[in-house]
């Protein structure tokens, strides 16, 4: 079974990171208390191939990785903050674009794009095989998103096929 600190030694070698040892048993006797050998063998599996690029750019990492590097940043080894995959931001990351962890505004940006109906630069919610979109305004007006509800009985945007029929976002049971 691997234990905990074969893997923070497996971390540290390589990445020219400076670990005391007493920084090394503090992180090993933390992880140990919420990882299991699981874990602990994906993390050291990752790091044999990662541990490199990881260490420098945190946000390439993986969930696992992200825990390890804030156990060892708690216990004050000195590392590359975790910061935005795009913008360099240190926020919550709690999205990834392309591998990246990433904050919610970069994301959202990261989704918007031309719409191909209206031309606006919008999120996109229809994608076609070509690659084009379509925003949630354009996309309310198709006709074969459109029917008659059967509560209001106004031709309108379909927002639940319920078991009667069809119902508008404004009768919708909430
Ligand atoms: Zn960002
Ligand atoms: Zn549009
Ligand atoms: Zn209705």
């Amino acid at each position: 079974m691997a234990n905990v600190d074969n893997v923070l030694r497996t971390a540290v070698i390589g990445s020219e990171i400076d670990v005391t040892a007493n920084q090394l048993d503090a992180v090993a006797n933390a992880l140990k208390r919420t990882w299991n050998a699981g874990t602990i063998l994906r993390v050291a599996m990752e790091l044999e191939v990662h541990s490199l690029q990881w260490f420098d750019r945190p946000a390439a990492g993986s969930a696992l990785f992200l825990k390890l590097h804030a156990a060892m940043k708690e216990v004050g080894v000195t590392l590359n903050p975790v910061v935005c995959g795009r913008c360099g931001r240190e926020a919550l990351l709690p999205n990834i674009i392309e591998g990246l962890h990433c904050c919610a505004r970069c994301y959202g940006e990261s989704k918007r794009k031309i719409c191909s109906q209206c031309g606006r630069f919008q999120i996109l919610v229809l994608h076609a095989e070509d690659g084009s979109g379509m925003c949630q305004t354009c996309m309310k007006k198709l006709p074969e998103r459109m029917a008659a509800c059967i509560e209001c009985g106004q031709q309108r945007f379909v927002s639940w096929n319920g078991p009667d029929g069809p119902v508008c976002t404004r009768c919708r049971p909430k």
